[in-house]
């Protein structure tokens, strides 16, 4: 495993965030390895963690002001053992080869944890979407598919969103991939209602990560009613992630966005983040709006090179980072053990750095690792997968339904493997040791390939 990673930290050598991805699953499932030694002698580990193929790409377009630009494409197609690669398109500044190998990777886990059949893959763009005006989406989108689209399919490899890639995103990347191979697909998915789209999936991630939330703290006797709760980021998962919340009678005390964030200790209620989703998905304005819509509310700015995020600092009695990666680093993490906070339930990927992570393992927290916690929301993906294939709509309760059965699913695999190899409570290690046993199994079924 060491020769594995020194391996990787050579020839990625400025891939940070995939080693770290790496590395953090490697520390967990060296013991697999003992037990399997087929696994070695067909190198799963080296097989795994090589993309099967990355795509870059030129996307040319056109500004408002007839200006030329130029940004970069990418798709990381990186597992297809247990079917197409599956797994969304982040559009970005922050975006590069390092960075969606990293989410690539987690995501062959993830999807495995979810029961579907569902390849790993990733891609998007260092495009900001950001301060541009529907019409540059939509030309960038269109070139970024015109490239795209002779990688992708129904069975081949079905991108959905991530950062920056929502509903009107999708649409237009649909859009012209119907165009260009005039078939009607379930190519993509997060998908509108009247065109192929799920219900509940744009609740899916945030509605899952609070239902594994829940499974956790049962395993304690313990409900979210009356619990205190800092969510971080403004975006869908954070959306429903504090609706869910607020419907199982947790308090919501903080949400943020790029610049800064928001403390309400009145809590954030059903009301308040029907303001927020205007806010954010209509007028596309900033967190700090809230601050001076609701005078209760404070709003602290955050500078981009600070030590640690203060958001981390209040007390709580849970703490739900719904923003990106690396956001909780170890300051962040001993200041929310430090506050009281009992439960972390990641809702984004990768948000807890190495150091963060072993903090939340040392204190004994229930710590719910980005893989499991917030696969619901590609598990309606794969439903949304099903859906077309049968080209049938579900109503929102059955959806619901099969979502909050699926992520029991994933915290009581994750739970049985901690316990199998004697880890007991430690739900890093089982969601990893689960995951990559079912990848690998079907590896080895298949041949060399
Ligand atoms: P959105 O684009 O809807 O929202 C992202 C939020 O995070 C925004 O509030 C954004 O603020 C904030 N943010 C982005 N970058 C930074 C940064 N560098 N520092 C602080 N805040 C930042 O994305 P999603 O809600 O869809 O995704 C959030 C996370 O969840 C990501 O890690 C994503 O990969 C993960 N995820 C998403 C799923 C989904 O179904 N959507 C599924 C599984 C995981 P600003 O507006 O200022 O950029």
């Amino acid at each position: 495993m060491d020769e594995i990673l020194s391996k990787i930290r050579e020839k990625d050598s400025d891939q940070k965030e995939f080693q770290q991805a790496v590395e953090k699953v490697v520390t967990t499932i060296k013991p697999i390895f003992d037990r399997k030694p087929e696994y070695r002698r067909q190198a799963i580990m080296e097989r795994i963690t090589e993309p099967e193929r990355v795509l870059i790409f030129r996307v040319p377009w056109m500004d408002d002001s007839g200006a030329v630009r130029i940004n970069r494409g990418f798709r990381i197609q990186m597992n297809s053992a247990i079917g197409p690669y599956k797994g969304g398109l982040r559009f970005h500044p922050t975006v590069n080869l390092g960075l969606l190998k990293c989410l690539a990777f987690e995501q062959v886990l993830k999807n495995a944890l979810t029961t579907l059949p569902m390849g790993g893959g990733k891609g998007g763009s260092d495009f900001d979407p950001r301060g541009k005006s529907d019409n540059e989406v939509m030309r960038f989108c269109q070139s970024f598919m015109t490239e795209l689209y002779s990688h992708i399919g129904a069975d081949t490899d079905v991108p959905a969103g991530d950062i920056g890639v929502g509903g009107r995103e999708i649409g237009y990347l649909f859009g012209m991939y119907k165009k260009l191979t005039r078939t009607f697909s379930g190519v993509l998915t997060g998908k509108n209602l009247g065109w192929g789209g799920s219900l509940i999936r744009p609740q899916a991630t945030g509605y899952g990560c609070v239902y594994f939330a829940a499974e956790m703290l049962g395993t304690r006797r313990q409900a979210l009613e009356g619990k205190s709760c800092l969510v971080s980021g403004s975006g869908n998962v954070a959306q429903y992630t504090v609706e869910k919340l607020n419907q199982m009678g947790a308090k919501v005390l903080t949400l943020s966005d790029s610049s800064g964030y928001i403390y309400d200790e009145t809590g954030i209620d059903a009301k308040k983040m029907k303001y927020i989703m205007e806010l954010k998905n209509k007028q596309r304005g900033r967190i700090s709006e809230y601050a001076e819509h609701y005078k209760e509310a404070q709003y602290i700015p955050v500078a981009p090179n600070r030590t640690h995020n203060p958001l981390w600092a209040h007390k709580a009695d849970c703490a739900f980072p719904s923003a990106t990666q690396n956001e909780i680093n170890g300051i962040d993490a001993a200041n929310l053990v430090r506050g009281g906070v009992k439960l972390v339930c990641e809702g984004a990927n990768m948000p807890t750095t190495l150091e963060g992570a072993d903090i939340f393992l040392d204190a004994g927290l229930l710590y719910g690792p980005a893989k499991a916690a917030n696969a619901g929301g590609v598990a309606v993906s794969g439903l949304e997968m099903s859906q077309n294939s049968i080209r049938m709509g579900w109503p929102a309760q059955k959806v619901d339904e099969v979502l909050h059965e699926i992520m029991k699913t994933i915290h009581k695999t994750s739970l049985a493997a901690a316990d199998e190899y004697g880890v007991s409570g430690n739900y890093v290690a089982g969601a990893n040791i689960a995951s990559f046993v079912k990848v690998a199994d079907a590896m080895l079924d298949q041949g060399l390939v």
